[in-house]
């Protein structure tokens, strides 16, 4: 139990009464479960978790700490991407950020629910509607645009012959990339990172060898199929500046213990 500014611990008196924060009886139950109860097998519910995390880390529990965040991890698929990213920040579970941030960045805005909100807070809010913008408009340049190929004509390509090239190029790129790149559903949406292998898959029938080979090679160049982690990057670090909204953050992990829960006392 923490100790107090003075000599006594803190409970060791009226004067010196524990001081409980807005802590619920449920989650003080979970904490005790961890603390006493024999060993149970796994999975532990996220509630669970959430509350030793959170007590662990207010009463400076190494173990509960540890174990909370060990168990929670095993379940990271479960938790919604927004609440990853506000635990990762309040209990220093680092490599949760960029992850987290990833996904808020791919995934729609409608996704997002009002638990969301709250756990991002509106600075972050912002900033991934931002960042989602920007995304699609570089999905949409990388999907439709090709690396430009008009005035790279190899010595053995001519230029009647180059121009079936470029026809079948972005002919090529747009049904084979661009659909994939742009597809309105996320789920099918081609991560970018596999862009580069999906252009390689392409049949470049019409072009000549010199050119399919040049053509790959200025994709491998332009480094646009790595334009996307570049983004989430800068947002993970963009999102790390922004100010703290301690009141907006505090005590959020209660929402997810059950409503009606009484603060213990
Ligand atoms: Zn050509």
């Amino acid at each position: 139990m923490p100790q107090g500014d003075g000599s006594l611990p803190d409970g060791s008196s009226d004067d010196r009464a524990i001081s409980w924060g807005h802590v619920t009886a449920k989650e003080f139950e979970y904490l005790c479960k961890f603390l006493y109860s024999e060993w149970s097998r796994p999975p532990y519910e996220l509630e669970h978790l959430i509350a030793v995390l959170r007590l662990s880390h207010m009463w400076d529990i190494k173990s509960g700490l540890d174990w909370a965040v060990y168990y929670l991890k095993e379940r990271e698929s479960e938790i919604r991407p927004a609440l990853r990213l506000r635990l990762a920040c309040k209990y220093d579970i680092t490599d949760w950020v960029r992850p987290a941030v990833s996904a808020l960045v791919t995934s729609p805005a409608s996704e997002l629910n009002k638990d969301d909100h709250q756990w991002l807070g509106w600075n972050a809010y912002e900033l991934f509607v931002r960042v989602r913008e920007e995304r699609e408009k570089l999905r949409k340049t990388v999907g439709f645009i090709p690396p430009d190929i008009r005035f790279s004509i190899p010595a053995a390509c001519t230029e009647d012959k180059h121009h079936v090239c470029i026809q079948t190029w972005v002919e090529k790129w747009t049904m084979g990339i661009g659909r994939q790149v742009c597809h309105p559903h996320p789920i099918f949406e081609l991560p970018l990172a596999l862009g580069l292998a999906e252009v390689k898959k392409l049949d470049l029938t019409g072009m000549t060898t010199e050119c399919r080979l040049n053509a790959i090679e200025l994709v491998e160049e332009a480094g646009a199929f790595f334009a996307e982690d570049r983004l989430v990057d800068e947002a993970t670090v963009a999102f790390l500046k922004l100010p703290v909204d301690v009141d907006s953050v505090e005590n959020i992990e209660q929402g997810l213990i059950k409503k009606g829960d009484r603060p213990a006392s």
